[in-house]
């Protein structure tokens, strides 16, 4: 292939997986404001007209933000790549490090992460200080900000920098077959990071306690117990600090494994309905699907691995992406891949979509079996309420984009089920 021929595929793909996203908000943006102001007949009861519209104009604000990020997102992209900033930022770093060394290398991707952050922050800031706050889910304050990009910093730095240094010193060391070092270098990363996460990383930012509430605690420790699971502990974590939005997750695997609530899941809620949303996270584990769902990552990292080893030995790759073959190197062949990827990628997103969205609907049902089905349709009718979550999503926009199932059709399911 020419450079030439590689650099207009490239740009139709970024351009086309541009304009299905900015097509899919701007549907989503018309199928929410369409139907503002009705209640679908499922939640008339349940839903205020009032929460309803300001649903709608949650999903809109995010929606709109989301339309200018996309494109700002395109376009950072194509400067880095065809605008030749990748090869400017290379030339620059020359300077102080020798070329080709690991040192260099490094560099290269530390100073491309800072600047994607860079790029980044207004957004993050606007959602959280304008968006968030304007529908009052923000409880984050500007000291709280500074210290979470702190802590972030710290860990980005304190991990990251050798994660990388490790991975180019692999890419450089290893030979042919170093996109199989590779992988299972970020195999056992992954792994690792799950066993330290919760013990030392989550409490950085969070404080958990153990769950205190006795009759909550054995009405749990009964369905642990029903659904034949162990665990190391029930925690409340202070969700509230940062935002309103209420939630329950695990974290950690085997013997090791906690159940973490957030505070604000806990005041939303109903004992009952606390115990069906927990049945429903153990739907997850019970069937499997946090290993499923990292076999098939990890199967295809493999593959984009190999294809990355493959890319590195072809001139019109770096060429064509606006880089010259005398700087081709380890470093700047990942930076291109993690820019050039996501604009090749976008149309598997409806599968893994999909796929996410089978795993909602068997958990939920395991959650029906365990508990009553109708004490979970009624937190979620409450989650989806507090949060604002819509309940009127565009069909296509949620295909693409939607972990979860419409609302709509998970209350339905538990409530046939019950
Ligand atoms: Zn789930």
């Amino acid at each position: 292939m020419s450079p030439e021929t590689f650099s207009s595929l490239f740009l139709a793909a970024a351009a086309l997986t541009l304009f299905a996203r900015l097509v899919l908000m701007k549907r989503q943006i018309g199928h929410v404001r369409a139907h503002r102001e009705a209640v679908p007949p499922p939640f008339a009861e349940s839903i205020s007209l009032e929460s309803h519209r300001k649903a709608a104009d949650y999903t809109v604000a995010r929606m709109q933000l989301g339309t200018i990020d996309a494109a700002i997102g395109t376009a950072y992209v194509l400067a880095l790549t065809l605008g030749g900033g990748l090869q400017a930022i290379h030339d620059l770093l020359a300077g102080t490090f020798a070329t080709g060394s690991l040192a260099h290398g490094v560099a290269l991707l530390a100073a491309l992460g800072i600047a994607g952050w860079a790029i980044e922050l207004p957004f993050a800031l606007y959602r959280t200080f304008g968006i968030e706050k304007r529908f009052g889910f923000n409880r984050m304050t500007p000291g709280l900000y500074l210290a979470d990009l702190a802590r972030e910093a710290m860990l980005a730095a304190l991990i990251g920098l050798p994660v990388l240094a490790a991975v180019l010193w692999l890419m450089g060391a290893m030979g042919e077959r170093w996109w199989l070092w590779v992988w299972l270098f970020w195999l056992a990363f992954n792994l690792l990071a799950l066993f330290i996460w919760p013990t030392f990383i989550a409490p950085l930012f969070n404080k958990f306690t153990p769950l205190a509430d006795e009759a909550l605690k054995a009405r749990v420790e009964a369905l642990l117990a029903r659904c034949g699971f162990r665990s190391r502990g029930l925690f409340v974590m202070d969700g509230s600090r940062r935002s309103a939005h209420g939630n329950a997750y695990f974290t950690g695997f085997g013997a090791a494994k906690r159940i973490v609530f957030f505070d604000t899941l806990l005041e939303k809620l109903r004992p009952e309905e606390v115990e069906a949303v927990l049945a429903h996270e153990l739907g997850h584990f019970h069937h499997r699907h946090i290993w499923k769902r990292l076999s098939v990552i990890s199967a295809a990292s493999l593959g984009l691995l190999w294809l990355l080893g493959w890319l590195m030995g072809q001139a019109w790759f770096f060429a064509g992406l606006g880089v010259s073959p005398a700087s081709a190197g380890t470093a700047v062949a990942l930076a291109l891949y993690a820019l050039a990827l996501p604009c090749f990628t976008f149309p598997a997103a409806p599968l893994m979509s999909y796929w996410s969205r089978m795993h909602e609907f068997e958990a939920d049902a395991y959650a029906a079996r365990q508990t009553r089905a109708a004490d979970l349709a009624q937190a979620l009718v409450k989650l989806y309420r507090d949060n604002a979550s819509t309940l009127t999503p565009d069909p296509l926009y949620s295909s693409f984009f939607d972990s979860h199932p419409p609302a709509a059709l998970r209350v339905a399911r538990l409530r046939s089920a019950s």
